[in-house]
């Protein structure tokens, strides 16, 4: 049996993890790839030819919101079609066993609550809320809906009758205040792992270096190399699903 170079390099991680070290995940789309997720960059992300930046704006929005919510009911039936893979289960599996464990994610498919992970932080909005593009007084910022396909597109405000915007955090706009206050929160920890994000989007991406800097142990879980690499103590070169898979049976959570 041959082993992967990553599963001699187990050991720091297993250790931490059986004597309950605070724990802090953050995952991006490449925690999403092993369930046919296709990213939102690159040539397999493109939809019908258009850049995501051209996309997810409010200014494209504004332009033709019809468009930006084809593309989004399109995202959100290919996301209903897929299943959260084994990285999302052995996640889930910690969050609930250890109530200490902070899910941050970036990812908006909502793979991670449909496998179960409690109080996932949801850096940028999720595919599946949706609010009123005019925040009409009587609607709440954002609000859960699963219809898919939409009958009718662009779908419209339940409050107002005027337009409903995805529930997601679009280029240009600003991180939901609590939500960033609970992730500078969650990089207090002993552990943090930093998981198939390409570590570009910012302020996502600066929060391994937060925690690196609060004395936390930082691994990134990656079949790539990333701009974070360098910057943390221990690179595991492989897929979130097999290294998460490998390290479960050293966590309390069994
Ligand atoms: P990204 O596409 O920029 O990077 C993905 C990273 O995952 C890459 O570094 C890649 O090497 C790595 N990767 C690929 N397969 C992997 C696997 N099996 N295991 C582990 N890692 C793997 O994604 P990002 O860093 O999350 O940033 C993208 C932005 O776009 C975010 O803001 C996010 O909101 C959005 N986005 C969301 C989704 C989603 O919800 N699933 C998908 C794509 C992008
Ligand atoms: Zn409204």
């Amino acid at each position: 049996m041959t082993l992967m170079p990553w599963e001699r390099e187990l050991a720091p991680i297993a250790e931490r993890l059986r004597v309950g070290a605070r724990t802090t995940v953050l995952t991006g789309a490449g925690v999403s790839t092993g369930s046919g997720v296709p990213p939102v960059r690159g040539d397999e992300g493109l939809w019908r030819r258009y850049r995501p930046e051209t996309l997810a704006t409010p200014a494209a929005f504004q332009r033709d919101p019809g468009l930006v919510w084809e593309w989004y009911d399109w995202r959100r039936q290919l996301v209903a079609g897929c299943e959260p893979n084994r990285a999302h289960a052995v996640l889930a599996a910690w969050t609930r066993h250890d109530p200490t464990m902070r899910l941050i994610t970036q990812n908006v498919d909502g793979l991670h609550e449909r496998a179960g992970s409690e109080r996932v932080i949801r850096f940028h909005g999720s595919l599946w809320e949706v609010g009123c593009w005019d925040r009409c007084p009587s609607s709440p910022a954002r609000w859960s809906d699963l219809t898919v396909p939409f009958p009718v597109l662009p779908p419209t405000c339940r409050y107002c009758g005027g337009l409903l915007r995805p529930g997601v955090v679009w280029f240009g706009e600003g991180i939901d205040p609590t939500v960033l206050a609970d992730s500078e929160a969650a990089t207090a920890c002993e552990l943090f792992l930093t998981i198939g994000t390409s570590a570009l989007v910012y302020p996502a991406a600066g929060l391994v270096a937060r925690a690196r800097e609060r004395g936390a142990f930082t691994v990134e879980i990656n079949p790539d190399e990333t701009p974070v690499s360098d910057h943390v103590d221990l690179v595991l070169r492989g897929t979130a699903e097999a290294i998460l898979d490998a390290i479960e049976p050293h966590s309390a959570a069994r």
